[in-house]
């Protein structure tokens, strides 16, 4: 039972805006080995969403990544601030919103994990680290939970 989730968001520095409307089971995080290396991060979460239900404003550097595969993805971010924003196709029919760029990312939890062969080992794990609230030396806390 998918439900339909409003979204909003853009890049950090607010040249570029987006908004959209996405299906929550059309919610995945990728782990792939790209994924990690564009995004600097251990893996990325996409609202996937047909063209047609997504609107962009502002202007959006991209650039061609062609997979080992042959597969062909337009990345695109913002070129003043470097905020990853989506992955589609080189015709535009499929978008994939990066979702910590929008303002529901909490909400917007994945239906699937995708690419688990290259996932980094400790994920499963974070819940069990040490965690603190802020900035390395704020207070202690326990992750994950509701207040
Ligand atoms: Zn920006
Ligand atoms: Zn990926």
């Amino acid at each position: 039972m998918a439900d339909a989730i409003k979204i909003n968001g853009g890049c950090y520095c607010g040249d570029i805006t987006i908004t959209s409307e996405v299906s929550s089971d059309k919610i995945m995080a990728c782990h792939c080995t790209d994924c990690q290396k564009f995004s600097g991060a251990p893996f990325r979460a996409v609202a996937v969403i047909a063209a047609d239900d997504v609107k962009i404003s502002g202007t959006v550097s991209e650039f061609l990544k062609i997979a080992k595969s042959g597969n062909e993805r337009l990345q695109g971010f913002c070129g003043k601030c470097g905020s990853h924003l989506y992955a589609t196709d080189p015709a535009k029919t499929l978008f994939m919103i990066r979702t910590g760029c929008l303002d529901q990312h909490h909400d917007l939890v994945p239906a699937k994990h995708i690419f688990g062969k290259s996932a980094v080992a400790w994920v499963g794990e974070i819940a069990d680290s040490s965690w603190v609230a802020e900035g390395p030396a704020s207070g202690a806390m326990t992750p994950f939970k509701k207040a």
